[in-house]
């Protein structure tokens, strides 16, 4: 994501000291290593007349424990009814999540699938509405924690799923979400989108986008779809806008490894972010300097595109590790114009990095930070530019051929799953062939930047 933050996130920075940290912070899920959700079927009807929805979504889940009861996070709508491998179940609702109670014990390592028919208008997650046109519009904008606004989930980075979605639209809208589309059907005035990304993603990156958007197919030297979805008015300047998405791609895929996702999707949208990573479909804001004249936004488009690799294709085990995403994918936004602007343009990025992070971290708190009062406040210098100096200084300790040869290492060894620290610096100890781990634990575990 974007640190461009819309004045909300600011607010929450200032107006959350240390000692709201009991409040509960809607980052965690007690099923967290008791279940294992492995698809998400998300069916959900969007009409243009109002803001209501009606959805069903099926958690397909593997037990990791005996299990009596089990928990989702899902928050406002209003549930129809609840099955459990086509069998009503009891359910009730508490404090954010759905209880559901299968009656007989589940069994560890037996697989089931819990539906759940809801409706509603979302208070969060999905926002439906006008675009800055007037024209009807939906957008997820789930981070990070806002996805169970719209769907039952564990509601968490470290439990990925595949994930389809069959979204019924009036006729005339167009549906975008991660993964291919497989099928489109209209009947009665209404067309069904099938839509199915078959790689594990986290729930945060799950999104639908509905507009009558203007498509634009771009395709990569690697054969992989690019397509700008963006309001027709401003299709045109998108097409400037975007100019470097299919070389960033290509970039990435050659530095890092191959690109983890069957299309890329960037697209105009009602995120609240500068960006949002969404795993195959970015999103941008509606009034994205990428829409405009100028080339203000590349940085951002190279931030979010580095993410496919960081941050989507390897998540992060908690959000106190948000680094491994932000970090990541702000130093190899950089990255790119290393290799294409050249070394002084490298040097400005690295530069106003410092600066900012100068100006604005406390030096009060690390990288990896278990402490903090909401999840908002994650988006911080110490996650973005820190850990972007901090993969730089690791890159003069080690050298590049090291470097780049662990991070490669890295990507093909998690790639679709979930990392921690602990995990990158083994690899990057490997490649180097020293012990890393005074040298992260210096500059990730402690406030400030080491001398
Ligand atoms: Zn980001």
């Amino acid at each position: 994501m974007s640190f461009l933050l819309k004045p909300w996130i600011a607010g929450l920075l200032l107006l959350c000291p240390v000692s709201c940290r009991t409040v509960d912070r809607g980052d965690t899920n007690i099923m967290i290593y008791q279940l294992d959700v492995i698809h998400y079927r998300i069916r959900m009807d969007i009409d243009n007349r109002d803001q209501r929805i009606t959805g069903t979504t099926d958690i397909q889940f593997r037990a990791l424990k005996n299990l009596t009861r089990l928990a989702f996070n899902f928050e406002g709508l209003q549930i129809d009814s609840c099955r459990m491998d086509n069998r009503e179940v009891q359910f009730n609702r508490k404090e954010g999540f759905l209880w559901v109670v299968p009656g007989n014990q589940v069994q560890a390592g037996s697989h089931h699938i819990v539906t759940v028919k809801y409706s509603g208008i979302p208070s969060d997650g999905l926002i439906i509405g006008q675009n800055k046109y007037g024209h009807f519009s939906a957008f997820s904008d789930n981070w990070a924690n806002r996805a169970r606004h719209w769907f039952p989930s564990i509601d968490h980075p470290s439990d990925k799923a595949s994930v389809s979605f069959e979204i019924t639209v009036p006729a005339g809208y167009e549906v975008v979400a991660n993964g291919n589309t497989t099928k489109t059907t209209t009947l009665g005035g209404r067309s069904t989108y099938f839509l199915e990304e078959i790689n594990p993603i986290p729930t945060y990156c799950m999104v639908v986008g509905v507009c009558d958007f203007s498509i634009h197919p771009e395709v990569t030297p690697t054969d992989v779809p690019l397509t700008y979805y963006t309001f027709p008015e401003d299709s045109l300047q998108a097409v400037l806008g975007f100019a470097r998405s299919v070389d960033m791609v290509q970039f990435y895929d050659s530095l890092v490894g191959p690109y983890p996702y069957s299309k890329l999707a960037l697209v105009q949208s009602s995120t609240r972010f500068g960006g949002m990573e969404n795993a195959s479909a970015i999103f941008f804001p509606e009034d994205s300097p990428l829409f405009a004249v100028g080339d203000a936004g590349e940085v951002t488009l190279a931030h979010e595109i580095a993410h496919q690799w960081f941050g989507d294709a390897i998540t992060q085990s908690d959000w106190s590790e948000l680094w491994l995403s932000e970090g990541f994918a702000t130093y190899f936004s950089f990255l790119y114009f290393e290799a294409k602007d050249g070394t002084a343009r490298f040097d400005e990025l690295l530069t106003a990095a410092r600066n900012r992070y100068e100006k604005q971290s406390s030096k009060s708190r690390p990288v990896i930070d278990t402490g903090y009062a909401a999840l908002a406040d994650l988006l911080n210098v110490e996650n973005y530019q820190k850990g972007a100096l901090f993969l730089h200084a690791l890159r003069i300790r080690i050298g590049d051929e090291a470097w780049f040869s662990g991070i490669r290492r890295y990507y093909k060894g998690f790639k679709h799953g979930n990392a921690t620290t602990a995990d990158f610096e083994q690899i990057m100890s490997e490649a180097s062939d020293t012990d890393l781990k005074p040298f992260f634990d210096r500059w990730l575990t402690k406030p400030g930047i080491p001398e």
